[in-house]
């Protein structure tokens, strides 16, 4: 066999490398004998050229090197990050370089018989629903043959997000954590060009993807990378004292191919954070971004420059009737981001097929401002937490309550900043905010501006907006009572509806009267008072004097209650959602008749009911009672299992 990019030396040297990571097993076959080396030029055609030359210098030492020592080296190369300086980074060279191109080649390769077979393809198609004529096929043919003869681009996509599930889930959270390393280090060089894309389709300000989307997404994939590898180890649990002997623990595994379904207002942060949280805990996935922003080819683009293989991550493109065939292919969750009204429907869909669903939905989010906060910095505040993304986040500010002793100077002071504001689409980052990314999102945002005027508003900046332009200014409204549509839908625009409280149980219940309840904010010098109204808010997050920044630490679960949805995306909880949580009990090969098997009799009884006060009595003495009871009934289920096994 040749290649393009290496010569027979350092061929000979990838594969070397390659039998020692991956030997073989009686399921799998070895490096050498799956045939992987033969896609290597594709491969290296994606790389950069100094990569290229890093591997192939690296290749060739290995071909002349005895195979002990190069076991050797793989194995060190792991410490890398207790090694100093040059030495530490030839070995992470090694680590992430190296076996990532031994992984990649191995298991991206859906074509190769042997590794289909080995990791049970056949098997997998026997239990995927399939459309009429592909069962015959299946049994000849590999998935690419047989995702052919799907009926939609969904099923297609499912069935080969399906056949990557072994071999993904066959990688330690290490290894899959070195493909979401690779796709941070590609997502910061090439930042520009993603922001390029990001404002063709959602014309945003620079800055806003800049600062929400890049930075959003590059601080999540770095813990992520870090965090997962422990969040997702085996755990050791607490086992109670009457099953002394026993260790109990859980276990984080895949659930097996996922559905990513996206809005259109982050399209690139609700692309790549659920995608690299599924694939760390070991998940393929099928991604369907929004219509109306799919930036069309760049997640491919990233994930094949990160060389996550193609059926890790399938991608399909189409509306909200292509959503619902993503649905019905019937894959083992479905992680939505979207409206409520799509969540209600998807939930519906996905009941039937018994299909575990997470909503991550609308809201309106209160922002609450007490008499002693700062004016001009909660005004400050509150402008940003209503205008970013031009208002189009599910956590804007939408409900601004400020305590009646400071509402006329915050009214005034929030106008002064709100009429500073710059709009435009900007290439330069100077612009503070976009334009409205969608048509019918403007027709909303006029609607309830509308309403609000007829019920007497009063509108204090953005008045010269004329109800149509995508290019809505700030808008701020005073005099906004309960009952406008602005006060209780969500407007998902930058409108600043203001209105005032007086004191904390008359807000707690403005702010808890809401369908929804997703995010929250508190503003007081007074700490105690903030916490104290914060764990009465009946949502998911709240931040206390700042805004929207729960969603901004990955380590914070977010989500939210009532109809702002159920489940937990990110954090420790939001990487545990893409998991199945297997519990395990250890039982230490004992040859113990366990007290609760059979036979019952009067006197077993006797003493499991005696063991019961022991060990949940209140008696100071109960403890040495309770170890004295359970050897007596320990001994006598034992011999009486046993005779009972010998009759
Ligand atoms: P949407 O519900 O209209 O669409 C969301 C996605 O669902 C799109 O990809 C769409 O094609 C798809 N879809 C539509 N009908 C479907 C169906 N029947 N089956 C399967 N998929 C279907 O929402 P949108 O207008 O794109 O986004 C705005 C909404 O998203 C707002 O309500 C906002 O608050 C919410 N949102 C929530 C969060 C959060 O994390 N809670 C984050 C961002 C946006």
């Amino acid at each position: 066999m040749s290649s393009r990019n290496l010569s027979a030396a350092q061929l000979s040297g990838l594969v070397k490398a390659g039998d020692i990571v991956i030997p073989g097993d009686a399921e799998l076959p070895s490096f050498s004998r799956s045939g992987a080396s033969a896609h290597v030029d594709r491969m290296f055609d994606y790389m950069h050229d100094s990569d290229r030359d890093g591997l192939k210098l690296l290749f060739s030492i290995f071909n002349v090197l005895p195979a002990f020592l190069l076991r050797g080296i793989l194995k060190l190369s792991e410490k890398d990050k207790a090694l100093p300086g040059p030495l530490g980074a030839a070995a992470r060279m090694i680590n992430v370089g190296v076996k990532g191109v031994v992984m990649t080649l191995y298991y991206s390769d859906t074509d190769q018989v042997g590794i289909n077979q080995a990791i049970g393809w056949d098997a997998k198609c026997d239990e995927l629903d399939l459309p009429e004529g592909v069962e015959e096929v299946a049994a000849k043919e590999a998935p690419q043959a047989l995702a052919a003869a799907a009926s939609s681009e969904a099923e297609r996509a499912t069935m080969l997000a399906r056949a990557g599930a072994a071999a993904l889930s066959r990688l330690s959270v290490k290894e899959r954590s070195a493909y979401v390393a690779s796709l941070r280090d590609i997502v910061l060089r090439r930042r520009e060009q993603i922001i390029d894309r990001i404002q063709a389709d959602t014309a945003k300000s620079r800055s806003d993807a800049l600062m929400s989307e890049i930075y959003g997404v590059l601080e999540a994939l770095h813990w992520l990378e870090k965090r997962a590898p422990k969040l997702l180890a085996d755990r050791k649990q607490y086992t109670p004292l009457s099953m002394l002997g026993k260790s109990s623990w859980t276990w984080y595994e895949p659930l097996g191919t996922v559905l990513i379904i996206s809005p259109w207002n982050y399209p690139f942060i609700q692309a790549l954070i659920p995608i690299a949280s599924a694939l760390l805990a070991g998940n393929t996935v099928i991604y369907k971004p929004s219509e109306h922003t799919p930036l069309e080819g760049l997640i491919e683009e990233l994930l094949a420059e990160a060389q996550v293989p193609p059926n890790w991550v399938r991608i399909v493109y189409g509306d909200g009737s292509t959503g619902a065939q993503c649905v019905a292919a019937r894959p083992d969750k479905v992680f939505f981001t979207g409206s409520t009204r799509t969540g209600r429907k998807i939930a519906a869909q996905a009941s039937e097929l018994l299909v575990p669903v997470e909503l991550e939905l609308g809201g309106k989010d209160p922002m609450i401002v007490f008499a002693d906060a700062d004016v001009q910095r909660a005004a400050a505040g509150a402008l940003w937490g209503a205008l970013t993304n031009t208002g189009q986040s599910c956590t804007s500010v939408e409900r601004l309550y400020v305590e009646r002793p400071i509402y006329d100077a915050f009214k005034s002071e929030l106008t002064r900043q709100a009429e500073r504001i710059v709009q435009a689409v900007d290439s330069d980052g100077s612009a503070d905010i976009g334009e409205m990314t969608t048509g019918f999102q403007v027709e909303i945002v006029a609607r309830h501006l509308e309403d609000a005027r007829a019920k007497g508003a009063a509108v204090l900046c953005g008045e010269q907006w004329d109800g149509k332009s995508k290019a809505i200014p700030p808008i701020v409204l005073d005099r906004v009572s309960d009952d406008m549509l602005l006060a209780v839908e969500e407007s998902f625009g930058p409108l600043i509806p203001l209105m005032p409280f007086d004191g904390e149980e008359e807000v707690i219940a403005r702010a808890n009267d809401s369908e929804y309840g997703l995010t929250a904010s508190v503003w007081s010098k007074d700490l105690e008072r903030a916490r104290r109204v914060a764990r009465r808010l009946a949502c998911g997050g709240v931040s206390i004097n700042n805004v929207m920044l729960t969603e901004g630490n990955p380590a914070l679960p977010f989500g939210g209650v009532k109809n702002s949805g159920f489940g937990r995306h990110k954090g420790e909880h939001g990487l545990h959602g893409f998991c199945n949580i297997k519990s395990v009990l250890i039982d230490k090969d004992s040859n113990k008749i366990e007290a609760n098997w059979y036979p019952y009799t009067t006197e077993k009884y006797r003493l499991f009911s005696d063991l019961l006060t022991h060990l949940f009595g209140r008696r100071r003495s109960a403890l040495i009672k309770f170890a004295a009871t359970g050897m007596k009934l320990e001994k006598y289920s034992d011999k009486a299992g046993k005779r009972g096994r010998e009759q």
